[in-house]
């Protein structure tokens, strides 16, 4: 068995959609980045490659290459759960938590896992839980927004 971390943070902007867990979350800001900027799918990605021992998710898709500018990260995590499979690992938990004052994420949480199934991590297997900072730092005054995950891989 393998465990892994990771953690990743976006800064909320104008202008921008709010894709989390690749749902489309009606706020008046989005998350700035080269990519979606979904931060709970590139911290799971984080996660698993952590996992794996395989580097992390700048090295696997860098914001300097043009096929990632706007890319859907559940397309990412997608790419991430096949490199899961051919490296003879499957994923047998996730455990994650978003941390966000605004909006509240709780009655989006299904339709993530739905998305996040879509990648090849069943709902069976993945928890989402959605926090906010009380106010402190930069989670906690809205300036951004951060994820954590941690994954647990077994050799098949
Ligand atoms: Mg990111």
């Amino acid at each position: 068995m393998r465990i892994g971390s990771g953690y990743d943070s976006h800064r909320l902007v104008e202008d921008r959609k709010l894709i989390i867990g690749g749902v489309d979350i009606p706020f008046g800001k989005g998350l700035l980045g080269h990519s979606d900027a979904d931060v709970l799918c590139h911290a799971i990605i984080d996660a698993i490659l952590g996992a794996l021992g395989a580097g992390d998710i700048g090295t696997h898709f860098p914001d300097t290459d043009s096929r990632w500018k706007d890319a859907s990260s559940i397309k990412l995590l997608s790419t991430t759960v096949e490199l899961v499979k051919k490296n003879g690992f499957e994923i047998l938990w996730i455990d994650s938590t978003v941390i966000a004052e605004q909006p509240k994420l709780q009655p989006y949480i299904d339709l993530m896992k739905k998305n996040i199934s879509a990648a090849g991590i069943l709902p069976g297997i993945v928890n989402i839980k959605a926090k906010t900072n009380e106010g402190m730092g930069f989670t906690g005054i809205g300036e951004g927004i951060a994820a954590q995950a941690v994954c647990l891989l077994k050799a098949v």
